[in-house]
């Protein structure tokens, strides 16, 4: 499960711009989530994902089964 933190967040964009798919902007043009909570990535895609972030923002949750 990704989240972000949106105190974190500067709205840079690059979580956007390298992938689309999971990232969109909100209405104060911050970063917003847009798969399902339920939506699984594995431990590198999950390591890739949060290293995106300039600003540690993207938080990664492994979900408690
Ligand atoms: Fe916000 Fe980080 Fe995405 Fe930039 S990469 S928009 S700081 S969450």
């Amino acid at each position: 499960m990704i989240e972000i933190e949106k105190d974190n967040c500067i709205g840079c964009g690059a979580c956007q711009a390298l992938l689309s798919d999971i990232f969109e902007f909100d209405d104060e043009g911050l970063a917003k989530v847009k798969v399902p909570e339920t939506a699984s990535f594995n431990d590198l895609e999950l390591k890739e994902i949060t290293s995106i972030c300039p600003t540690d923002a993207i938080i990664a949750k492994k979900k408690v089964l």
